[in-house]
């Protein structure tokens, strides 16, 4: 994966095109229960495609804002709040119902988004994380390492990527 690659993702009929560049943060799967609640609201949507995986994880990649971008479709997309209060925004494409990213209303410089939409060679899953909420007949595989919560391995990735963005890197 160098600097300048870009992988595509789109939403399942194809109207919204997302372009994500260079290297992501990280590649991770999500077990909190915001994301399964997440998931399974949007799948709840008509239409709608399978946000989280079988095992009741969330696959996403992590993009830092100025390497990814809607290139195709920006009407479509709307946000959706697991509630009124939440600091995160579901983005979906109202056009077949897909959700194809996740974002803050302010202040993370980073985007989450959703690995099943993206098309071609993908980055490589490097954790999963949040897995003390993940259901308890899931028997995780220890392909990479698995955390009951947020490493601080984490932390530190979104910090770095923070400076190297302000550093114009
Ligand atoms: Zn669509
Ligand atoms: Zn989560």
């Amino acid at each position: 994966m160098t600097r300048s690659s870009v992988i595509i993702a789109t939403c399942s009929c194809g109207s919204v095109e997302l372009k994500a560049s260079g290297k992501p943060i990280v590649s991770s799967v999500c077990y909190c229960d915001d994301c399964q609640r997440g998931a399974s609201q949007i799948e709840a949507l008509p239409n709608a495609r399978a946000v989280s995986d079988p095992d009741g994880g969330t696959a996403y990649i992590l993009y830092r804002k100025d390497r990814f971008e809607c290139s195709k479709g920006a009407e479509l997309l709307r946000s959706y709040k697991l509630k009124e209060t939440s600091a995160t925004n579901r983005v979906i494409a109202t056009c077949c119902n897909s959700a194809v990213f996740l974002k803050f209303d302010r202040g993370p410089h980073w985007i989450s988004a959703y690995r099943a939409r993206f098309r071609g060679e993908l980055p490589p899953l490097q954790l999963r994380i949040c897995t003390k909420f993940k259901r308890d007949d899931v028997v995780l595989p220890e392909d990479v390492p698995n955390y009951r919560g947020y490493p601080l391995g984490l932390l530190v990735k979104l910090l770095a990527s923070r400076v190297a963005m302000s550093v114009g890197r």
